[in-house]
């Protein structure tokens, strides 16, 4: 592996290159860190253009950790609907908790009591130490983690242990003791704006720094896991203006979806579609199911549909919905 790029004259170039190209994020005008947290937990596996109008919007519903903290976890699965990955939701839902059970309301300052915290790991924990009391802590996330592994020419796959001790060693020796923060966000920012997947080397403020013979062949990592196929089938029940629902335990544990129905019925099913999950591509038949005016089973409940637009449903639900009843509300997202 070659060695770290020398630390001044590189972050001499890149804090002049970030002076004028900054992006301005909602949650850059802020240390608070309960703002903090919750951009970090957001922009987990997901862009900042999908982030910004969740954040705002959880924000105004949840200012703090006390709203947080007093939310049903409905509400808070409600307003993350269309983002995916809902346990971040739960977790946040539940540190929240926890700084109210805690810490008596007040973040932690600790790094060991943050990273305590539920669904906080290393990077989370270092960012918010960095981003809201400015710590000289190194961060490695997607957009450092593949910048780094270029300037290096790291010939390591970055996902794994041996591949990102390197990237975290490297950005511990380059981060600065002073202005960590301004310092972190400008590696970030050069990361998603110039050393993207498409690299622009030629306007890159740390080309002459950087290693790599082939730009575009990095970051190396394990191969991929190949993509399987399945269908999930689910029943379509009506009864008047209600719509029958059933809360999931797994996947989309506690929010509200079409009843499962297996084995699936002998006829055509009434809606075809398809949506990703992990490596899975998953096609979901909808089935239209008479109503024989059976008791609902106890994880299952009649819904008016004007009620919908309040209730916690999996994008590929709600959309399920919307195509079999067009007036149904759809997700914000
Ligand atoms: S020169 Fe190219 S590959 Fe190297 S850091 Fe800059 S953009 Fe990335």
């Amino acid at each position: 592996m070659n060695p770290a790029p020398p630390v001044i004259p590189f972050r001499r170039s890149l804090l002049s290159w970030y002076r004028k190209n900054s992006r301005d994020l909602p949650w850059r005008r802020t240390t608070d860190s309960y703002a903090i947290l919750v951009s970090e937990f957001m922009l987990q596996q997901t862009q900042v253009s999908a982030v910004i109008p969740y954040y705002n919007e959880w924000m105004r519903r949840f200012p703090g950790f006390a709203a947080l903290a007093a939310a049903s976890e409905q509400q808070v699965l409600h307003a993350w609907q269309g983002l995916g990955y809902y346990a971040r939701a739960r977790n946040l839902r539940a540190a929240a908790i926890a700084v109210r059970e805690k810490h008596g309301g007040n973040f932690p300052r600790d790094l060991d009591a943050i990273r305590d915290l539920p669904g906080v790991g290393r990077y989370t924990a270092n960012a918010i130490a960095t981003f809201a009391f400015n710590r000289s802590l190194p961060i490695v996330e997607a957009n450092i983690g593949r910048l780094l592994a270029r300037l290096l020419d790291l010939q390591i796959p970055i996902d794994t242990a041996s591949g990102r001790a390197a990237l975290w060693d490297v950005a511990a020796e380059l981060v600065p003791k002073h202005a960590a923060s301004t310092y972190n966000s400008a590696l970030m920012d050069l990361g998603a704006l110039v050393c993207g997947v498409r690299p622009k080397c030629a306007i890159c403020p740390v080309k002459h720094f950087c290693r790599a013979a082939d730009p575009l062949m990095l970051p190396l990592k394990k191969a991929r896991r190949d993509t399987k196929f399945c269908t999930e089938h689910h029943s379509f029940t009506r009864r008047g203006n209600r719509v029958l629902l059933e809360q999931s335990q797994d996947r989309w544990r506690g929010m509200w979806m079409l009843p499962r129905c297996a084995p699936p019925p002998p006829h055509k099913p009434l809606h075809l579609s398809e949506f990703p999950f992990t490596h899975h591509r998953i096609t979901l038949a909808v089935y239209l199911r008479d109503d024989a005016g059976e008791k609902a089973s106890s994880n299952q409940r009649w819904f008016f549909l004007r009620e919908l637009e309040g209730v916690p449903l999996p994008s590929p639900h709600r959309r399920a919905l919307a195509a079999i009843f067009p007036t149904t509300p759809r997700a914000s997202s």
